[in-house]
């Protein structure tokens, strides 16, 4: 890992600005995934904390986030209304907006798009599935409704259990220029089997697999990928060789290591 961009879930908002002074030394920015994301696709976020859009834009975002400095990117479902005010809003601050646990048909998202969204957080989790009248997000890889000369990046969790490597390769041959790896480990890394807490919630481990108790989607898997970063937002990157051994790292365009 070259450096790190730290998401944050809904289970943290209560201690968040403490949350910024411990990991502000040590990550490149934060990624807030929530609170404007879509009831149905929250995943492992408690349903209390979501939030919708009120029509005040700036003054709204920032109730509910109190603090926007050294945010690097918010995840937001685009289908809530009032949502392109706030995408031009982040985005207008340097913040990357990325679409995800969400409900949007793929015009959703292309509006999204164009008003400022670069990003999908985790492709094909928590979003509608890929359908061939209406791909959803999913279609953004191939949309031609794209700005011309705007990349849309895609956060993928190549852990083979997330997603399957024959979708991780359709999205990789449908727009590599826009794939970008993701660890998803969460603070549970390393516990061994059985019940846990983290944050607020219990989670069961087992194996490589997390789950919130009582449910079944995965939280997280705990990744052996290795290698992940957001590299296009800091410029920081790594190079594989063909057996994916690493032979070169850079972090903010500097070379660091090298074998
Ligand atoms: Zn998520």
């Amino acid at each position: 890992t070259s450096s790190f961009l730290c998401s944050l879930v809904l289970i943290f908002y209560f201690i968040f600005e403490f949350f910024l002074m411990i990991l502000l030394p040590v990550v490149s920015g934060i990624h807030l995934e929530g609170p404007f994301i879509s009831e149905e696709k929250r995943g492992a976020h408690p349903s209390k904390f979501l939030r919708t859009f009120k029509a005040g834009g700036v003054a709204n975002l920032m109730e509910t986030y109190g603090y926007l400095d050294n945010v690097a990117m918010v995840t937001l479902a685009p289908e809530l209304a009032n949502s392109a005010a706030a995408i031009r809003e982040l985005s207008g601050r340097g913040i990357a907006v990325s679409l995800g646990h969400s409900m949007a048909d793929l015009s959703q998202a292309e509006e999204a798009v164009q008003h400022g969204a670069t990003f999908i957080t985790h492709l094909f989790n928590a979003m509608l599935p890929f359908h061939h009248r209406d791909p959803g997000i999913v279609g953004l890889l191939t949309s031609d409704r794209v700005p011309p000369g705007r990349t849309v990046y895609y956060g993928m969790i190549a852990d083979g259990i997330h997603t399957h490597p024959a979708a991780l390769r359709i999205a990789h041959r449908a727009h590599p220029a826009g794939l970008v790896l993701v660890t998803d480990a969460v603070m549970a890394m390393g516990l061994p089997p059985g019940r846990h807490t983290l944050g607020q919630q219990q989670i069961d481990i087992q194996g490589l697999h997390a789950y919130v108790a009582g449910l079944r989607h995965v939280l997280s898997a705990f990744s052996v990928f290795g290698e992940i970063h957001y590299g296009c937002c800091f410029v920081d990157f790594i190079v594989l060789d063909d057996t994916l051994t690493l032979r070169e790292t850079y972090i903010a365009g500097q070379q660091v290591w090298r074998k």
